[in-house]
């Protein structure tokens, strides 16, 4: 009687649990993937990666003799029919934390469990469950300093091996056709200058984080504020998919961080920001949709997508190098730099007082490493409505972020092309990957600022003000 594992978000062998267990009871094992109504408010990057990420994960499947079922539908039919297809007794898979997921997985176990299937769900995409940390009353924690104290004192266990053999089903069910995946949306935006960025995959993933550990990890702390520096990890991308585990992650940087490695303790740091964004996700699930701290209802932001101060921060048309040079980098590779992304979100927000809802929907769209409890809690805490937030009175300066940040220039150069008599490769190629309708070209003069700084941070602030937070 064969296993059913049913893959979501986990596009990986090695630390797989569901996988790993199915592997051992002996059983055949069937891997499916369902596109179902989860997928359905992905973004144009997001659902353009996901598919590349299956179709890569089916690869590395077939390469050890199995396979990844394909079917589109909702889950519980598609699983129920699986079932009595297959005579399958236990379905079994990695826990999903966004609350239409938890949902769907409850239902999906209630009724699988009322036809006496053996349904099972394991913790295989966080380091800690979001209950696991708790504070002292029992409570979930909103304030990240604690939240990291606790959690980096708790015991987590060892990474788990890859499944050494997945035995194959007498007769595999059929699959819908993969490549004939339709996507939602046409993802024209410089897919092929995206391509080089990606990484795809398990192997990438691996490579990437022992390079980085080798090389770049030391001088982390120094350097990851960078936008020109190579100095980040760039393992959001798999992460968001499950090619890489994050205890994966923990366990490799832990030990450097015991030998006393530089940067290792700020790296560590980082990744459970990751875990306290699906804490929060969990705990106040509001946080994806609706100002975390209620007061904020209030606060008199703009909401119109079409505002023209709206449209020129999407194009990177704010006059604002730093801003602008962000927005491009995002169009055209899919990714910013995490300086990046709090500068836009702050001029986003305050500057050009946009409620942040705006911005979260377009890195929605545009991020290839998208996750909603990490933009989530980015923008919230940007905007200064979130837990933890930065205050709204604290107005990132833009011009002097891109001194302070870029004092070469680099950045800059690497993105914008206008003014610049020996444009970069990329600065222009901005202008080949954006569509048409927006009007613009490679010799447009620079623009002039939508908002300047001095004005757009007094507007802000006297609204501020004139509420009583
Ligand atoms: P590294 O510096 O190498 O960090 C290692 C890992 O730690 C990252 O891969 C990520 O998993 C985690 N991490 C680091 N910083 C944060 C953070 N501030 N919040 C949560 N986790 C973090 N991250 C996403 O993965 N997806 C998003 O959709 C996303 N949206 C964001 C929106 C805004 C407005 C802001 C301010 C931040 C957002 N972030 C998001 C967080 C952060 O910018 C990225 O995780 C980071 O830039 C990824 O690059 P890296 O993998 O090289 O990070």
């Amino acid at each position: 009687k064969p296993v059913i594992v049913w893959i979501r978000r986990d596009l990986r062998l090695a630390d797989n649990p569901a996988l790993l267990e199915a592997a051992r009871t002996g059983r055949s094992v069937i891997p499916v993937f369902i596109a179902d109504g989860t997928l359905a408010g992905l973004g144009a990057a997001p659902e353009w990666r996901l598919k590349l990420g299956v179709q890569h994960f089916a690869e590395t499947l077939r390469r050890t003799g199995s396979r990844l079922l394909f079917r589109q539908g909702e889950a519980l039919p598609v699983l129920r029919a699986l079932v009595a297809e297959t005579g399958a007794t236990d379905v079994y898979w990695n826990r999903a934390y966004h609350p239409d997921e938890i949902a769907r997985d409850s239902e999906v176990k209630s009724e699988l469990k009322a036809i006496e299937i053996t349904a099972k769900s394991f913790p295989g995409n966080l380091i800690f469950e979001p209950w696991q940390v708790q504070t002292g009353a029992g409570g979930f924690y909103r304030v990240f300093t604690p939240f990291w104290k606790n959690a980096r004192g708790l015991p987590v266990s060892d990474v788990m091996p890859a499944p050494q053999t997945l035995r194959v089903p007498d007769h595999w069910p059929a699959s819908d056709n993969l490549a004939a995946w339709a996507s939602r949306h046409r993802m024209n935006r410089g897919a092929a200058i995206v391509a080089p960025y990606l990484l795809l995959g398990e192997q990438a993933a691996q490579h990437r984080l022992q390079a980085f550990c080798d090389e770049r990890l030391q001088d982390y702390a120094r350097d990851r504020d960078f936008p020109a520096k190579p100095a980040t990890s760039g393992l959001s991308e798999p992460l968001a998919y499950g090619e890489i585990s994050p205890r994966q992650i923990w366990q490799r940087a832990k030990v450097l961080w015991e030998q006393g490695v530089g940067g290792a303790e700020t790296f560590l740091k980082e990744l459970v920001w990751r875990e306290f964004a699906y804490h929060l996700m969990y705990h106040t699930p509001h946080i994806l949709t609706r100002n975390w701290r209620a007061e904020w209802d209030a606060f008199p932001w703009n909401t119109d997508e079409n505002h023209p101060h709206v449209i020129a921060w999407k194009q990177g048309r704010t006059g604002m190098p730093f801003v602008d040079a962000a927005m491009r980098e995002l169009y055209v590779t899919g990714r910013m730099h995490n300086r990046g992304r709090m500068i836009v979100a702050s001029y986003l927000t305050k500057h050009l007082m946009t409620d942040w809802r705006i911005g979260q929907r377009w890195f929605s769209d545009c991020l290839t490493d998208w996750d909603p409890a990490s933009n989530a809690m980015g923008w919230q805490w940007a905007a200064g409505c979130g837990p933890d937030a930065a205050p709204y009175f604290r107005v990132f300066n833009p011009e002097t972020q891109l001194q302070k940040f870029d004092p070469g220039g680099t950045y800059r150069h690497a993105w914008i092309a206008e003014g610049d008599l020996c444009a970069s490769e990329t600065a222009q190629y901005y202008f080949k990957a954006i569509p048409r309708s927006w009007h613009l070209q490679a010799g447009n003069t620079y623009p002039a600022p939508v908002v300047t700084v001095k004005d757009g941070r007094e507007r802000a602030l006297s609204a501020y003000e004139t509420r009583s937070f």
